[in-house]
């Protein structure tokens, strides 16, 4: 008996995005047919990273439905829906992201302020979005914002290689 040869699936022509399509990406959540892990609950796939805390919380409240990074700009070159185990910690590991109140303004880890983000895709977000809120806070332009955080190399958003007076906005508002 012969194990029937099938042809290799094509790739998914939606699931990565690798270029300047940004603006694309915060609507994206409701890809029809996007994977997920088959039958395991939100609960089960969280727990199975080893996520406690908030997230969990979360989930047995039925307040996350998908386990998929919810920050504006995601990074992970698996997608989205692709996480690490939560310990040891890794760029790709979940984490619980204050929003929409950032921790820096007094926001706190409760049902009403958390988003599912991959460690690093948190970290950058904090990380520009510190810096170009005190500079906003300086009344500087957009245009001075960008050329200060390219001569800093902050890492750009997704699908971009520097930073523009409307990336600099775009990122702002998201
Ligand atoms: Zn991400």
């Amino acid at each position: 008996m012969r194990a029937g040869v099938r042809a290799p699936l094509s790739a998914p022509s939606r699931t990565e995005k690798p270029r300047m399509d940004h603006e694309e990406q915060v609507s994206q959540a409701g890809i029809p047919g996007a994977p997920a892990a088959a039958g395991a609950s939100v609960v089960e796939q969280l727990e199975a990273k080893g996520v406690r805390g908030i997230l969990l919380q979360l989930a047995r409240d039925g307040q996350i439905i998908d386990v998929r990074c919810e920050m504006p700009q995601c990074y992970c070159f698996r997608g989205r829906r692709y996480f690490d185990p939560r310990s040891p910690r890794s760029d790709w590991s979940p984490t619980p992201d204050h929003y929409p109140r950032l921790r820096a303004h007094g926001g706190h880890l409760t049902a009403d302020n958390v988003r599912l983000a991959h460690l690093r895709c948190n970290q950058r977000d904090y990380g520009w979005r510190m810096k170009i809120n005190a500079m906003l806070g300086k009344r500087m332009s957009l245009e001075e914002i960008a050329a200060h955080l390219n001569a800093q190399k902050v890492p750009t958003i997704h699908g971009t290689n520097r930073w523009t007076p409307s990336s600099v906005r775009r990122a702002f508002v998201s």
